[in-house]
């Protein structure tokens, strides 16, 4: 009998015990849990955009947040290799996105932004986008459109993501973002990429100083809005950071000022000419790398360029996918290769990246960040490091100086 009473009183405590393990361990748990990081790209957004109409939103996230008076992209000053730069910290020389189309020889294929199969095919994208590095280390991640997470590489995706649709209305992209956000916490991501890309066409087709261009202004500026008023009523509102970037900025065209390639360049010559305005990558017929080079010498608004003469600043030479020449026109001048091209007028950018106003734009507002901080000159090379260090992950190697960026985070 008293042997029995010692057993149940052994159990009893026994099950005290592992009940206050329990409740230990459920108090054990961090207090303040990892921060999540959500990421917009206002595609084409230039550094000044916020001055050129009302934006009570972005406002606001200048009040309390950081903003930066420019962010330098990557050289060229084009769409994809600038995206692709911003998450994986890497020049378009090492990350070798070298543009919105190339030919790479290291896979026989060429590029195009245009064509599905090269989007979505992984063995394009070298370096290591931050989704990779997030979900390599279980922590899940989402992107609402962004160049490269329409392909597995190094064997991750998001685990939630979507095909390109350019037409798919931006409050729903939104309305998606806050459902990912609202999951329950084990398939819920820690990191969100998502992208607009009004300002870059409508900055093309009508100029970066146009009306129209100022019309749009407001409307991407509620749409942030309407993104910040739906965190806002989330659990989790107060460990989001929310950082704004563009890929570049835009520059005015002068319609005067235009260089047609075939009125130097003899097709013979030529084994491949891809690129677009302001940007041309040329691979020349065997002995005729010197015909072109010196038919293109000296010939005003452009700059042509051995492959082994690129300027050591834009990071660009090494890459093994760009060809032997390297033809870029000077600041408003337009390039094209074909002389029965339509006139070009507006806006265009993937010029010399230190151009001023190849600038674009970086603003954060969270518990990470500080509040009212102007950033002065950022770098869009350095955004991965910064968002690993929130996120609490190991940043893979990349061409980021977190001195350079780090400043923007509260100590
Ligand atoms: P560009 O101004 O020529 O450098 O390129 C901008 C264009 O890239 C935009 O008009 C978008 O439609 C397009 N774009 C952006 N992201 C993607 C994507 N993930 N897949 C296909 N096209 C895209
Ligand atoms: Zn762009
Ligand atoms: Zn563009």
């Amino acid at each position: 009998m008293k042997k029995t009473i010692i057993l149940l009183l052994v159990g009893l405590a026994l099950v005290v015990l592992v009940q206050d393990f329990l409740q230990n361990k459920k108090k054990a748990q961090p207090v303040a849990p990892r921060p999540y990081v959500v990421m917009l790209s206002l595609d084409g957004f230039r550094w000044d955009y916020q001055d050129k109409a009302p934006t009570p939103t972005l406002d606001s996230i200048t009040k309390y947040g950081v903003k930066a008076t420019g962010l330098q992209p990557s050289f060229p000053s084009k769409t994809f290799p600038n995206h692709y730069s911003i998450v994986t910290g890497l020049y378009p020389g090492n990350h070798e996105l070298i543009s919105n189309s190339f030919y790479a020889p290291d896979i026989k294929q060429y590029y195009s932004i245009r064509d599905r199969s090269k989007v979505e095919n992984g063995k394009f994208y070298k370096g290591e986008p931050i989704w990779v590095t997030a979900e390599a280390q279980r922590v899940k991640t989402g992107s609402y459109f962004w160049v490269g997470s329409e392909a597995k590489i190094k064997g991750y995706q998001p685990t939630y993501w979507k095909l390109y649709d350019h037409k798919f209305p931006y409050y729903q992209r939104v309305d998606s973002i806050i459902n990912w956000l609202n999951k329950p916490y084990s398939e819920r991501p820690k990191l969100i990429t998502w992208y607009l890309d009004k300002a870059d066409g409508v900055g093309h087709k009508h100029g970066p100083d146009s009306k129209e261009l100022a019309n749009t202004i407001p409307m991407l500026d509620s749409v942030i809005g309407y993104f910040l008023q739906q965190t806002n009523m989330l659990d989790i509102k107060d460990s989001i950071n929310f950082i704004i970037v563009s890929d570049h900025g835009m520059q005015t065209i002068d319609t005067q000022k235009v260089v047609y390639l075939d009125s130097y360049i003899k097709p013979q010559w030529v084994d491949t000419l891809i690129g677009s305005n302001p940007f041309y990558l040329v691979q020349p017929n065997e002995d005729f790398k010197d015909s072109i080079l010196t038919s293109l010498l000296g010939v005003e608004g452009i700059n042509a360029w051995a492959k082994e003469d690129i300027p050591e600043k834009f990071h660009f030479k090494q890459s093994k996918r760009v060809p032997e020449i390297l033809v870029v026109a000077k600041n408003g001048w337009s390039l094209t290769a074909n002389s029965k091209h339509k006139v070009y007028a507006g806006g265009t950018h993937g010029y010399d990246n230190t151009i001023p106003d190849m600038n674009g734009i970086f603003y954060a507002i969270g518990p990470n960040f500080k509040n009212g901080y102007n950033a002065g000159q950022l770098y869009n090379t350095d955004i991965y490091n910064l968002i690993a260090h929130i996120l609490e992950i190991k940043a893979a190697p990349n061409d980021g100086k977190k001195e350079q960026i780090f400043h923007v985070l509260k100590q």
